[in-house]
């Protein structure tokens, strides 16, 4: 039976100061606190201390509050850590109320502090966990009723769904199927606070002392308890799930939760805010005048609105391991396990490295309960996880994955729809498996063709990994362990705008010169890892004619800039208005399945069909075809190269907006969802500020943003997130790059003030 708010009593403070005088012999003031259905008020004694006189509601049965004094006592007994109320003579009567006395408990809301530390989280999951462990074996008839703010009484919530907007409403159906779908007998039950609001947890010193309010004590599965208290805690949190982890983790170290309990915990963290919105749109109709009933309302939307950002099952992830129910090892295990079995030549990203265990969408997702704004990787081009990239591989895999010596439906249809998306006469494909083995195919047609060895590229360009590709990788050959540029190949420098304005194709056409015979020119269509850097218009144009001229082919890379990130083309070449000999393709071509193309015309392939097999084992097999036609599927469906388009273009106009307030961003460029931001310690000078970019970088990861720095001088932000990256999502790297620039700037005009202040 549940009580109606409507019931709730209604005595002015005066009256309830009568009362306290009256009939508990406390002579003092008495102010209003917040409650639901009851009424309580804080009693100032004059003799001194503090009480609280709570007046049940009408329909109240005196064998509940005796169920709760008794429930205070067992609590004050058996968790000394913790500071309860004493029952002051027992329960008295005013009319049709019950009434009782309670002392006040010291302490602060843990609603009013801010911010919620670790620490405080962490103890706010230890005294819950004392609680709890109190409770176990605590018996009283009491305690056996239908409360709707029970969690296990969720579906009660669903006759108010209609009050709700639609697509709110459908967040809290499907949420309260979820909930549904827990098996219960699998849970431990017993007695519970049931209420672990942070209304009702007091803090001292930064951590939790107490938790209050017994009102809504009752029988039910014991991990309700813990699911109301995480449910609160994740609350205007920006990693919810991790502030969540630290109340499960210290929760589990005093009071260990069971498998099924960490199973279904979250769905039932998340079912408690259900019933919050529920109830709290039903009272806006009811009791418009309650605030206290309307509190988490805003939060708890904000949270249920967010849920479709976390991977499904990530969660319940985070909370296994927290409570070490998975098998997955610690992140100092696992690099310690990596620093002995992995090649050490293979850096890990950021000084804190991540340890990563889910995707979805743009975002990336830690083991600790984080989540990141991936705006770096360009692989999971249509999103991580896409679930319909996933099904595509796992239904093939199921029904076939054999090599391309059969004929297969899949296969050719995947050809004919890739070729369809570049320019003739480019219209013949080779299947592999990486950018490295279709730059190496690449090389080897262009070498078959014309019979030449030499090649030209631009200076900091990265290729690939082989043996051949190192040797026309500036980025590799001219860096650490390199062993300086092969005899046969040929650097431009990069005709990059902001530092090189004079630079341009006349330079290919110089290096054609000094060629003794060009194979190939090598040219990805923007070029990454020198910096994001845009080709002026007109340079491949150029370039090409004087490649051919001289009997070279022109091979395109596009591993990095293909399959629609250049926004306004399908191929960032098309930005130039050219088409290459060769187009090579790799990382979004696969959304993350190892995959890789070499597109040619026709003529070029005859040439290299000259009796020897070209037989790639992996390369065009049937789940990589299905996969690929995933990919083009969904870029289409979805609209991606438009979304690189809009979003693209408003990201650029805003950095550029940036750079214009902030002199540490020297130079914004890009195409499309392709963008690099370069940072200077000197707008005249151009000093690159590679450090800064480096701790610009560090600094985002730890705020949740993942970037990384690129370019010859390592000061080059560089942006090329998976192509369904959102306009919102531009909104929190701008203000991220916008705060770190503008403490740049700020901290190098301290550091000149001072330095003039100090000359010499
Ligand atoms: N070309 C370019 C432009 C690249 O950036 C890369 C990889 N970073 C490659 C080729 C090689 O691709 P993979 O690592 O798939 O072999």
């Amino acid at each position: 039976m549940s009580l109606a708010v409507s019931d709730a009593p209604r005595f002015t403070a005066p009256g309830a100061a009568r009362i306290a005088e009256e009939v508990f012999g406390v002579r003092g003031t008495a102010e209003p606190l917040p409650s639901e259905r009851d009424q309580n008020f804080l009693v100032r004694a004059e003799a001194g201390g503090r009480f609280v006189l709570k007046i049940a509601n009408s329909g109240e049965r005196k064998e509940t509050l005796d169920f709760q004094n008794a429930l205070i006592e067992r609590l004050a007994e058996r968790c000394p850590e913790l500071r309860f109320p004493r029952v002051v003579q027992g329960i008295k009567k005013e009319g049709p109320f019950f009434l009782r006395m309670l002392t006040w408990v010291e302490g602060a809301c843990m609603a009013a502090v801010s911010p919620h530390s670790d620490e405080l989280l962490a103890s706010l999951g230890r005294a819950l966990g004392q609680i709890d462990r109190a409770l176990e074996g605590f018996a009283h008839e009491a305690a056996h009723r239908t409360l709707h703010w029970d969690v296990r009484h969720a579906c009660l919530s669903r006759q108010h769904l209609a009050l709700l907007p639609d697509h709110r409403r459908r967040i809290v159906e499907a949420r309260l199927d979820e909930c549904a779908r827990v098996d219960w007998r699998t849970l431990r039950h017993g007695i519970v606070h049931g209420d672990a609001n942070d209304y009702n947890v007091l803090v001292d010193g930064g951590r939790v002392v107490s938790i209050l309010d017994f009102g809504d004590a009752v029988h039910t599965a014991t991990v309700c308890d813990l699911a109301i208290a995480v449910a609160y805690a994740m609350l205007g949190k920006r990693d919810p799930i991790a502030a969540a982890r630290r109340v499960v983790e210290a929760y589990h170290a005093q009071y260990p939760l069971t498998e099924p309990e960490a199973d279904s915990l979250f769905a039932l963290a998340i079912a408690r805010l259900c019933l919050s919105v529920c109830y709290s749109a039903y009272h806006a109709q009811t009791a418009p005048r309650n605030v206290y009933l309307g509190v988490t309302d805003a939060p708890a939307w904000s949270l249920l609105e967010r849920l479709g950002e976390f991977p499904e099952d990530w969660p319940r992830d985070v909370f296994r391991r927290a409570c070490g129910f998975a098998h997955g090892r610690t992140a100092a295990a696992l690099l310690e396990a990596r620093k002995e079995h992995l090649g050490p030549s293979l850096s890990l990203s950021y000084r804190k490295p991540l340890h990563i265990t889910h995707g979805w969408r743009q975002r990336l997702f830690d083991a600790a309960g984080r989540g990141y704004l991936d705006c770096v990787n360009n692989v999971s081009h249509v999103g991580h996880c896409h679930p319909r990239v996933a099904e595509a591989a796992a239904r093939q895999m199921r029904r076939l994955n054999t090599n391309t010596r059969y004929l297969h439906e899949d296969l050719v249809e995947y050809i004919e729809r890739l070729t369809a998306t570049l320019p003739p006469p480019l219209r013949v494909a080779y299947l592999v498996c990486s950018g490295s083995e279709a730059n190496e195919l690449a090389l080897r047609l262009a070498r078959a063709h014309t019979g030449r060895n030499d090649v030209i590229v631009i200076d900091t360009a990265y290729h690939g990994n082989t043996n051949a590709l190192i040797d026309i990788s500036p980025y590799k050959f001219n860096g650490p362990g390199g062993r300086g540029k092969p005899a046969h190949v040929h650097v431009v420098p990069m005709p990059d705008a902001y530092r090189r304005p004079a630079c341009g194709p006349a330079e290919v056409r110089d290096a054609v010169g000094r060629a003794s015979g060009v194979a190939a020119f090598f040219c990805e269509s923007a070029l990454s890892c020198a910096g994001q850097i845009i080709l002026p218009p007109g340079y491949l144009r150029e370039a090409l004619a004087a490649v051919r001229e001289a009997g070279g082919l022109c091979v395109a890379d596009e591993v990095q800039t293909g399959f629609g990130r250049a926004g306004s083309h399908f191929w960032m070449f098309q930005t130039q208005g050219v088409v290459p000999d060769i187009v090579t393709m790799g990382k979004p071509i696969g959304n993350g399945h190892p995959m890789g193309a070499v597109i040619t015309t026709p003529e070029i392939a005859a040439s290299f069909a000259n009796g020897m097999e070209y037989f790639n084992t992996f390369g065009g097999n049937p789940v990589s075809c299905a996969v690929g036609l995933a990919v083009l599927d969904v870029i289409r469906d979805e609209g991606l190269q438009e979304n690189a388009r809009e979003t693209g273009a408003y990201l650029l106009a805003e950095l550029k907006d940036l750079a214009g307030r902030h002199p540490m961003i020297g130079d914004v460029r890009g195409q499309g969802l392709f963008i690099g931001i370069e940072f200077v310690r000197d707008r005249e000078t151009r000093e690159p500020a590679a450090e800064e970019a480096a701790a610009i970088v560090e600094a985002a990861r730890e705020h949740g943003i993942l970037l990384s720095t690129d370019g010859p001088f390592h000061n080059v932000i560089k942006i090329k997130p998976p192509l369904v990256f959102s306009r919102a999502d531009a909104g929190l790297l701008l203000g991220e790059i916008s705060a770190h620039a503008a403490d740049g700037t700020a901290r190098r005009d301290r550091d000149r003030a001072r330095d003039s202040r100090y000359p010499g």
